[in-house]
């Protein structure tokens, strides 16, 4: 969590108008038809670098050099292969326990240490890493970015406050609080551009010499994430990624004709005991270092503070700004540092709001649990909206100054106004020994022994760490199916 750059606005306007403005023809490096794309090569490069540069400091890279070196060494390896080898290929895993994979344009690859938990060996990674690889190659993520900048485009200059405040997750975001960068992780590719991308996957990963199958099989494992309740925090794979268990299907009769065309099969590498040693013992579940849930209180060890969001509320905890939402409401409350003016909190406040569009209608300086504060009613007419609300604290609590505010339209404001009320005031600094108490919970590798059941060994665990079901499709089994002892699964260890 930093400060969220308000200049983000115009310079994502900026980099928006020049892709829409420079709409050209363009060869596909996949198809080699020709085709109309908003986007030249040296903008799809450009685009690419200034959205990791964001998605780098938004989302946090995981920091483990030689996990990242593993994962990088395997996508290079199938890059090289692919139709656009000369790219300036980057892989990197994403600092965030849900589960996504994406691409953006310019050959910028991420995937979460979320879903390296949910891959069972080398082969299912090299058709992860090879399906995103087949993203970029036919383009698709520039043709859904050009799309999405036509569109958007209305929405942005019309755009707002932290635009936090509307996420609708699905719809492109460009322009969200995410910024730029997340905004391409909702795009939406086609059905169409899904199934070429398991196939580029699968092509891909046969190329440099893993098993084919691993396409099948993560999408497999992803398939049943869909299927249980227990999926947790967007955005993820599956929000951009519909119906992987239909996709199976689709990518089998690809994975026989490249296997039937396979010479020595025997060579084809899966390596699920190498995949799991490299990823034991990382982050499961939210790393302290970005803060934590537990419960309905988010803790951020490392900025030593601590709060409570409505009971019930999603909470997604970027690395720049944290963002609850009532579930299906348009209502959120977000959290991010303000910027510090040096002067006084009112200050701070007017500097803080200025620009958003939003005026004061009452503020007064107060005290939150020892802290000092100034919390502020704001209102501004939303075009399409309506007449909004924002209720806005700005706390200052160590060498920081937070801004903890609700934004909701008007009469849905009125309906959460008491838990709102309540949520700024449970701000509180924590102290070092609290802070230090809390430890991530990590990935482990366990023995299957006789009698044990997916069950058992949640239970084991503590099921509300993790659950059976979810262990079972970690671990490539259906949840009706449980482990043969002798077998070598992940759990989760907990830290906390
Ligand atoms: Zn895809």
């Amino acid at each position: 969590m930093a400060h969220l750059l308000q200049s983000r606005a115009g310079r994502l306007l900026a980099a928006v108008l020049l892709a829409a403005v420079a709409a050209a023809c363009a060869r596909n490096p996949v198809t080699g038809s020709r085709e109309l794309v908003f986007m030249s090569e040296s903008q799809e490069a450009d685009l690419g670098r200034s959205a990791d540069a964001q998605i780098r400091s938004e989302m946090g890279v995981y920091e483990d050099a030689a996990l990242q070196e593993y994962v990088a060494r395997i996508g290079n390896e199938l890059a090289a292969v692919s139709h656009r080898p000369d790219l300036p290929w980057q892989f990197t895993v994403i600092d965030s326990p849900v589960v996504n994979a994406f691409a953006v344009p310019g050959g910028y690859i991420y995937l979460t240490r979320g879903l390296l938990a949910y891959l069972n060996d080398e082969a299912e990674l090299a058709g992860v890493l090879g399906h995103e690889i087949g993203h970029v190659t036919a383009r698709h993520s520039v043709q859904a970015y050009s799309r999405a900048a036509g569109a958007q485009m209305g929405l942005l200059l019309g755009q707002i406050f932290v635009p936090a405040m509307r996420p609708r997750y699905g719809a492109p975001g460009v322009g969200d609080a995410a910024g730029q960068g997340l905004g391409l992780l909702f795009l939406k590719f086609g059905r169409d551009d899904e199934r070429q991308a398991d196939r580029l996957g699968a092509e891909y990963a046969i190329a440099s010499g893993w098993d084919p199958h691993g396409v099948g099989d993560m999408l497999t494992t992803l398939g049943r994430i869909a299927d249980t309740t227990d999926r947790r925090g967007t955005p993820n794979w599956l929000a951009t990624h519909p119906e992987p268990a239909d996709r199976v299907g689709g990518v089998a009769g690809t994975v026989e004709t490249l296997l039937a065309e396979t010479s020595d099969l025997s060579a084809l590498r899966v390596d699920r005991a190498g995949y799991l040693a490299r990823v034991e013992g990382i982050v499961h579940g939210d790393n302290p270092e970005q803060g934590v849930v537990r419960g309905r209180e988010f803790l951020h060890p490392a900025l030593r503070f601590a709060l409570e969001f409505p009971v019930g509320w999603e909470v997604h905890n970027g690395a720049e700004v944290v963002v609850a939402r009532e579930p299906g409401q348009d209502r959120y409350m977000l959290l991010q540092i303000a910027e510090e003016t040096g002067y006084d909190l009112q200050r701070t406040a007017e500097r803080g709001m200025a620009g958003t569009g939003f005026v004061e209608v009452q503020g007064t300086p107060s005290e939150i649990n020892g802290l000092d504060a100034y919390i502020g009613t704001y209102t501004q007419d939303v075009r399409g909206v309506g007449p909004m609300i924002a209720r806005v604290a700005f706390i200052r609590s160590g060498s920081s100054v937070y801004l903890l505010g609700a934004f909701a339209d008007a009469e849905g404001y009125r309906l959460v106004e008491r838990e709102v009320h309540d949520s700024l005031h449970s701000f509180r600094q924590i102290s070092r020994d609290e802070a230090e108490r809390i430890r991530p919970n990590r990935l482990a590798l366990y023995n299957v022994q006789d009698g044990d059941t997916w069950q058992r060994i949640a239970q084991r665990v503590g099921d509300e760490i993790v659950s059976a079901a979810t262990l079972a499709i970690m671990n490539g089994y259906p949840v009706n199916e449980q482990p043969l002892p002798g077998d070598v699964i992940k759990v989760v260890q907990p830290g906390s």
